[in-house]
């Protein structure tokens, strides 16, 4: 459980990290359209007060120019018992002389949303408006805005936490499936999907092909280790054997030399399979030495075909190389009759009495083409991609000799070379290997 916790704090932290951005977001845009609303809304309110005061002054102005004084008089008067909201008037002469005022008592013009208009006559009118109502309104709009906002950010943060907690909810369940695994030990088990097709989706069936991959290489990597230790076994209980029968018997210069000579020859297989381990990696790591120089790749067939001859007659096989065209590459001529030889010995050892082995070379551009194409058996399609691998043993080939090394020890070669190996097979159809290295003759 404490490694579940340990891996799912950083997610926590990711979570809150990211609900208190969402949040921040959310309260920042909100808090822009709070403060425009409240901008516009005063705005819109002082025009409102301007207009009225600018309509007042007009209607005092109409009628004081037509019934002079006493008419506006009259008006205002009327007004300061019937209108709503009073509203300071002042009627000054050309003289500056005050003819009418109208305004509750300490009201100060400065304070006040003021217009004039000079009549014809010199005549100054002027009418103004008390800020106070529009600002009594505006206070009370900050209240609820100040109300809303304060609600925004709980709504942001809390809206933010569950947004987050649900979309992290499948990453959670992820990291407690690989977590789980991850404690048991137990490469077969495997994170379910949730069926959503999303990314987390993708993620998790990214883990699972990962997991078959690990798996399998596990599997291959006991399965190599069963077989070197097979493989071992054999010859190092085989020479034992030999040696312990020697010095059992009584001392005979004669028996001695030969079960030293058997020694010496199960000795060298173990040698064999232990060099040609070494050879893979060194070859695969791009650690093998290549003594390069043009070869006919005539010259290095001819050699493997003659190494195999024997056997292949010995089986029944008809061994047979085609003529084929003037082929020269740059390799090291050991290691490219090293893999020729492989290939030839695959396919005769694996093609039953009675078959034929051909080997051709061939040219394809700038590539030269080596093929060794059997009617053996064949390979079943779901060991094809695995033929090549360290150690890999056909199911059905294992009733022959073998270490499961020749094709990887091929295929490094051949990769060591600047080329690359190829299979065609079916059960039942034969197989046809190809090696193709990068072409040296003129075309
Ligand atoms: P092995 O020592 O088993 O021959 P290789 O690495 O040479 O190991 O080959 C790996 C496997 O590929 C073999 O065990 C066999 O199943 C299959 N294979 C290789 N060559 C042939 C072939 N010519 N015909 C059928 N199967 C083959």
């Amino acid at each position: 459980m404490a490694e579940t916790e340990k891996g799912s704090r950083p997610l926590r932290t990711f979570a809150l990290r990211l609900a208190v951005w969402y949040a921040t977001l959310f309260v920042i845009g909100s808090i822009a359209i709070v403060v425009l609303t409240y901008f516009l809304t005063s705005v819109s309110l002082e025009q409102r007060d301007q207009q009225i005061v600018h309509e007042k002054l007009g209607e005092y102005a109409v009628a004081y120019e037509r019934g002079g004084i006493a008419a506006l008089t009259d008006i205002v008067r009327a007004e300061q018992s019937t209108a709503p909201e009073r509203l300071f008037v002042r009627v000054l002469d050309r003289g500056s002389e005050m003819i009418v005022l109208s305004g509750p008592e300490g009201w100060r013009p400065e304070a006040l949303e003021m217009a004039s208009l000079r009549l014809g006559d010199g005549t100054l009118v002027e009418v103004g408006k008390s800020p106070d109502a529009r600002e009594d309104l505006l206070a009370r709009f900050r209240a609820v805005l100040g109300l809303v906002t304060l609600s925004i950010v709980v709504i942001a943060l809390g809206g933010g936490l569950l947004a987050t907690q649900s979309a992290l909810a499948p990453i959670r369940r992820l990291i407690d499936a690989v977590t789980r695994i991850i404690r048991t030990g137990r490469t077969d088990a495997r994170v379910p999907l949730a069926g959503t097709g999303d990314a987390i989706d993708d993620l998790t069936a990214l883990f699972n092909a990962m997991l078959d991959k690990i798996e399998g290489l596990v599997r291959a990597m006991h399965g190599a280790l069963d077989n070197v230790s097979h493989d071992l076994r054999t010859p190092l209980t085989r020479l034992r054997g030999t040696a312990e029968l020697a010095l059992a018997g009584a001392p005979d210069a004669e028996r001695f030399r030969e079960a030293l000579a058997d020694c010496v020859e199960e000795s060298d297989r173990v040698l064999v399979m232990l060099n040609t381990l070494m050879d893979i990696s060194e070859a695969e790591s791009g650690a093998m030495p290549l003594q390069r120089e043009p070869v006919r790749l005539a010259d290095v067939v001819a050699r493997a075909v003659d190494l195999y001859h024997d056997t292949a007659e010995a089986k029944g096989v008809t061994l047979a190389v085609a003529p084929g065209e003037a082929v020269i590459v740059s390799g090291d001529r050991t290691r490219l009759e090293q893999a020729a030889a492989n290939l030839i010995d695959n396919a005769v050892k694996y093609t039953p009495a009675g078959g034929r082995v051909d080997v051709e070379i061939a040219r394809d551009g700038n590539r030269a083409l080596l093929r060794v194409r059997d009617t053996g058996p064949g390979i079943p399609a779901d060991e094809l991609p695995r033929i090549w691998d360290r150690l890999f043993r056909g199911d059905t080939s294992r009733t022959e000799r073998g270490l499961g090394l020749g094709l990887s020890l091929v295929k490094a070669i051949v990769e060591a070379h600047g080329g690359s190996v190829d299979v065609i097979s079916e059960p039942g159809q034969g197989s046809t290997f190809t090696a193709a290295l990068p072409n040296l003759s003129p075309m």
